[in-house]
C-alpha cells in the first residue's frame, strides 16, 4: 500500500537533506571538484543515484564499517551491494592480493592460483570445469555465447524484473499486456528485445513450460531467488520444475549465484541441492578485486569444443571468439579468489553472518509492527530486505508494484544521517562476517525512529 501522508514525507525529506548539507561539508568539496571532468561528479553513471543533494566521499573501509572524507565512521549494510560481502579489506585477501601484485599483476600466462581457485569453485558449486572474467557481467555474456554455440539456438529465457548485470538480453522484461519489452531506462539497446529474450514471472511453471515448448531457447539464466527487485523466495517445487522443463526441451539451466552466495558457502545450489548445467559467480569472490567466474559440466565445454574444433584447426581462432578480456584470469584476480575463498568466506563465517541477518530483520519486524507499517521483510541467508507492501511477493511485477521512490530516498537518507549505509536502489541489508550485533542495533534504533516518523 504506498504510503500516503506525502507532505509530510516530503518535509521529513528536506529536514534530513538539512541535517546532510551540515555534516558533510568536505564531501561537497570533493564533489564540486569532481563535477568538473565527470558528469554529475561521479566515476559511473548510477552513483548519482544515492540519496542527498551530493555523493558520500569515502576516506577507508575495513571490516563492515567505512570512514568517509568527513570523518564520519558508517555501519556499511550495502558492502558495495555484495562486492565486499566478505567485508572490507580483510586480512588475508589484502595479503594474497598485495604479494601477487608486486610479483606482477597481469601476464596472458596462467598461475598456479587459477588452479586452486577453480577447485575451490568446484568444491562449493560441484561443477568441475571453471573460466574466470572480471565480473559477474562478464561471466553472464560469455555463458550466454556457450550456450548458443552449444545448443545452435539463438533466444535467451529471463525472468521478468531480472537483474544479471549489464547483459544486453536481460534488460528485457514484460508489459501489462505480457509483451517482452525493454527495461525503462535501457541505454542504447542494440535490437528490439523481444529478437533476443523470452520473459517469464518467476514462480510461474505453466509460463515457463509454455515458453519452452518451442525449443527456441539456448538457456534459461534465473537468480536461484530474486535478488535485484527485493528479495523474492521460490516456492516449493520451482526449482524442480524449472530443471524438468530444461531436460524436457534441451535448454541449458544457468543459475546466477552473484548475489545468493549470501545463503551458504556454494549458494542456493549445494543448499537447496539445485542441478544447474551452469554457475555464474563474480563480486565478492576475489575479497575486493575484479573477479568472475563460470563453472560448467564437462559436456557443455566438449560441446563448444567440438563445434569449434578447437583440438585441430580452431585453435587458430581460440582467441577472438567474443569470450574472454586481457586482464580475464589474471593472476591478482586468482590470488584474490584463492585466498577469499580458502581463508575468508569459509563455511565456518556464515552461522554469523545468517544470525546477524536474523537479528536485523527481527529488528525491523519489530518496528513495523509496533507501527502498524503496511510493510514486510524477508530474509535470504546473510541478506534481508524490507518493502513497502503488506505479504512477500511472489514476482517480479509484484515487488515492483510495492515500490516508492521518494520513501525510500527518505529512509535511505535518514539511515546515512545516522551512520549507516543501505544498498541504493533497494532495501537491502547484508551481513559481512565482521558485523557485529552492534552495527545491527545501531539500525534497528534508526529504523524504528525512522518509522515512528512516517506512521507515528
Ligand atoms: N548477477 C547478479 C545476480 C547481480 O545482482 C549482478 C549485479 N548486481 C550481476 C550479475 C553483475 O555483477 P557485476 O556488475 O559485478 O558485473
Amino acid at each position: 500500500m504506498a504510503y500516503e501522508d506525502r507532505a509530510r514525507l516530503a518535509a521529513l525529506w528536506d529536514a534530513e537533506v538539512e541535517l546532510f548539507r551540515a555534516m558533510r561539508p568536505e564531501s561537497e568539496r570533493a564533489w564540486r571538484d569532481a563535477l568538473e571532468h565527470m558528469p554529475d561528479g561521479v566515476p559511473m553513471l548510477w552513483m548519482a543515484k544515492w540519496p542527498g543533494p551530493w555523493p558520500v566521499f569515502v576516506e577507508r573501509a575495513a571490516g563492515a564499517h567505512f570512514r568517509c572524507v568527513d570523518g564520519l565512521d558508517h555501519v556499511d549494510l550495502c558492502l558495495g551491494d555484495t562486492g565486499a560481502m566478505v567485508g572490507h579489506a580483510p586480512a588475508a585477501s589484502v595479503a594474497a592480493i598485495s604479494a601477487q601484485l608486486a610479483r606482477g599483476a597481469t601476464h596472458m600466462l596462467p598461475t598456479r592460483d587459477a588452479a586452486l581457485a577453480a577447485g575451490l569453485l568446484a568444491e562449493r558449486f560441484g561443477l568441475p570445469s571453471w573460466q574466470f572474467t572480471l565480473s559477474a557481467t562478464d561471466a553472464n555474456r560469455h555463458v550466454l555465447r556457450y550456450a548458443r554455440q552449444a545448443t545452435g539456438r539463438h533466444k535467451v529465457l529471463v525472468i521478468d524484473r531480472c537483474y544479471h548485470g549489464t547483459v544486453d538480453e536481460a534488460y528485457a522484461e514484460l508489459d501489462a499486456s505480457g509483451r517482452v519489452v525493454s527495461r525503462r531506462g535501457n541505454i542504447g539497446a542494440p535490437v528490439p528485445l523481444d529478437e533476443t529474450t523470452v520473459v517469464v514471472p518467476f514462480n510461474d511453471v505453466p509460463a515457463l513450460d509454455a515458453a519452452l515448448a518451442s525449443r527456441e531457447v539456448a538457456a534459461v539464466l534465473i537468480e536461484p531467488a530474486m535478488t535485484n527487485i527485493g528479495i523474492v523466495l521460490p516456492d516449493a517445487g520451482w526449482h524442480d520444475a524449472v530443471r524438468a522443463a530444461c531436460d524436457r526441451t534441451g535448454t541449458l539451466l544457468v543459475i546466477d549465484e552473484t548475489h545468493t552466495l549470501c545463503a551458504g558457502p556454494g549458494g542456493m545450489t549445494a543448499r537447496d541441492g539445485l542441478r544447474p548445467d551452469v554457475v555464474v559467480v563474480g563480486k565478492t569472490i576475489g575479497g575486493g578485486i575484479p573477479a568472475g567466474a563460470w563453472g560448467m559440466r564437462p559436456e557443455l565445454v566438449e560441446r563448444v569444443r567440438a563445434s569449434l574444433d578447437w583440438d585441430g584447426e580452431g585453435l587458430e581462432d581460440i582467441d577472438v571468439g567474443g569470450v574472454g578480456g586481457t586482464l580475464a584470469g589474471n593472476a591478482v584476480s586468482m590470488a584474490g579468489i584463492r585466498a577469499t575463498l580458502s581463508e575468508v568466506l569459509t563455511p565456518e563465517v556464515y552461522p554469523g553472518m545468517i544470525a546477524r541477518a536474523q537479528e536485523w530483520t527481527a529488528g525491523v519486524q519489530a518496528a513495523i509492527d509496533e507501527f502498524h507499517a503496511p510493510w514486510q521483510v524477508t530474509r535470504l541467508g546473510a541478506r534481508a530486505e524490507y518493502s513497502f507492501r503488506a505479504t512477500p511477493p511472489r514476482d517480479g511485477a509484484e515487488a515492483a508494484a510495492a515500490d516508492d521512490f521518494a520513501l525510500q530516498q527518505y529512509l535511505h537518507l535518514h539511515a546515512l544521517n545516522r551512520g549507516i549505509l543501505m544498498t541504493p536502489f533497494h532495501n537491502m541489508a547484508l551481513m559481512s562476517p565482521a558485523t557485529s550485533s552492534q552495527d545491527v542495533e545501531q539500525h534497528t534504533v534508526a529504523f524504528r525512529e525512522a518509522v515512528a516518523s512516517l506512521y507515528a
